[in-house]
C-alpha cells in the first residue's frame, strides 16, 4: 500500500470516530483523495432510517462541495464491519470517478478494487449502449 493510500486510510479511520450511529452502533469513516486534498465523511444515521447517509457519500459530497470534479481514490474504514460500499455509494462513486481505487479496511484486513469493478455497467445518463 502506498504512503498516500495509508494516509487516506488513516483519515478514514479518524473520520469513523465521528460517526453518528446510535441505532446500528456501526462506525464507518471514508476519505477521498482529490486534487491533492483529502475530504472526509462518516456515516450519519437518523431516527427515520431512510434518511441515513453513508460515510462514502458524505466524503464524496464534501469533495464536490470543495470544488473537486473527480478523485483518484476513496478509502473506507471501520473497526466494526468490512465496510464495502453499498449500491447507492457505488453509483455515486461511479458518477465522479469510475476508474478510481476503492480501498476498504476493517482492522488488519484490506481490500483494494477499482470502482468500475465494484459496479460494472453503472447507470449513465447519456450513453445509449452501456
Ligand atoms: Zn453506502
Amino acid at each position: 500500500m502506498s504512503a498516500d493510500i495509508e494516509r487516506l486510510l488513516s483519515a478514514a479511520e479518524n473520520a469513523a470516530r465521528n460517526a453518528y450511529s446510535p441505532y446500528s452502533g456501526v462506525k464507518i469513516g471514508a476519505a477521498v483523495f482529490a486534487g491533492g486534498n483529502i475530504y472526509c465523511g462518516c456515516n450519519v444515521e437518523n431516527a427515520s432510517f431512510g434518511l441515513t447517509v453513508c460515510a462514502e457519500r458524505n466524503a464524496v459530497f464534501a469533495a464536490i462541495a470543495g470544488g473537486e470534479k473527480s478523485f483518484d481514490a476513496i478509502a473506507v474504514y471501520s473497526d466494526d464491519v468490512m465496510p464495502m460500499p453499498c449500491g447507492a455509494c457505488r453509483q455515486v462513486i461511479a458518477e465522479f470517478a469510475p476508474g478510481c481505487d476503492v480501498v476498504v479496511r476493517c482492522g488488519d484486513r484490506t481490500v483494494r478494487i477499482r470502482a468500475d469493478e465494484l459496479l460494472p455497467r453503472s447507470f449513465v445518463f447519456k450513453e445509449k449502449d452501456n
